[in-house]
């Protein structure tokens, strides 16, 4: 694969103009993109139209975490003309971009620098050293973060197939219209509220917590994985009950057993709040539905007016 790459490599210097190589998968002409999980598989295939061949790494309805690859996809990356990722979301796809596509790998979390993880999320526990350790990489549940990421990927499709450089910022402008509108609806729709206390399943939801003036309380820490120690399971129950927190939320992709037991013993319902780390396959969702979809959830949770 490296002495593919290399040649690819070689390939598009002598020909700046062509999109996408003939040994490299793309045989179509089409622009090949990898995206590391679904929010960037959505901006990849919006933004890119019909002139971008988007490849997703992670499964649909598979949590992406902690995401293995299979050789053919570490091939597909190898192969790739840009690679959408996050640094230190996905260890395995960190390793396998540093061996296989530095030159092509398109980080979103160097567009705005990442916020701290919440506290009472737990450390790594195989004792590695990964990328953006201590921070939050659920940058894509902040529409305005998200919007930005967009811009950003627009550029570097232009910059690797400049042939349709116009046309792919003409839909980053389309797609970043839509996002400003969601989040003008979370803006306005979340602006009075009697309860602003979240409990979530994992600590997905800071930016958008901290955008919209929510507090989330998150059962887990930064990845679904993590069981949650009987301690923090008391103190999440202690905080429901004192806030008059109703709702309990889980999410698709991890088993609701926690969410559901605490919900129980506070006499709260638990209740779906999708993270957005992948969708449900066949569902007909996209990142705007699910995000809408979210909304209505926060609203009647919260009592908002
Ligand atoms: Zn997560």
């Amino acid at each position: 694969v490296r002495i593919k790459l290399v040649a690819h490599a070689a390939v598009a210097l002598m020909l700046p103009v062509v999109a996408g190589c003939a040994d490299d998968g793309a045989a179509d002409g089409k622009l090949s993109v990898v995206a590391a999980f679904y929010p960037l598989r959505f901006l990849a295939e919006r933004i890119g139209g019909d002139t971008v061949s988007v490849t997703d790494l992670a499964k649909p309805g598979v949590e992406p975490h902690d995401l293995e690859l299979e050789p053919k996809q570490v091939v597909a990356v190898g192969a790739a003309d840009v690679v959408v990722y996050l640094a230190g979301f996905q260890p395995a796809v960190d390793d396998v971009i540093a061996d296989e596509a530095k030159d092509v790998a398109f980080d979103v979390a160097t567009v705005a620098p990442l916020a701290d993880a919440p506290a009472g999320a737990q450390e790594d526990e195989d004792g590695e050293k990964h990328a953006n350790e201590g921070k939050d990489p659920h940058v894509w549940l902040d529409p305005v973060r998200f919007a930005a990421i967009g811009d950003r990927l627009a550029e570097r499709f232009a910059r690797a197939d400049p042939a349709h450089a116009d046309a792919y910022r003409a839909r980053a402008a389309e797609v970043h219209a839509q996002l400003t509108a969601l989040d003008g609806d979370y803006t306005k729709a979340l602006a009075t509220c009697q309860r602003r206390e979240i409990v979530t399943s994992h600590a997905a939801f800071g930016y958008l917590a901290a955008r919209y003036r929510l507090t989330q309380v998150p059962i887990s820490g930064i990845s679904p994985e993590g069981e949650p120690s009987p301690k923090r399971v008391a103190e999440v129950a202690t905080m429901a009950r004192e806030k008059g927190v109703t709702t309990i939320f889980f999410e698709t992709l991890v088993s609701p057993k926690i969410a559901e037991t605490l919900a129980g013993e506070v006499g709260a319902k638990a209740e779906v709040l999708d993270p957005l780390e992948g969708v449900e396959a066949g569902s007909g969702a996209d990142y705007l539905s699910v995000m809408r979809q979210n909304l209505g959830k926060l609203t009647a949770a919260l009592s908002c007016s």
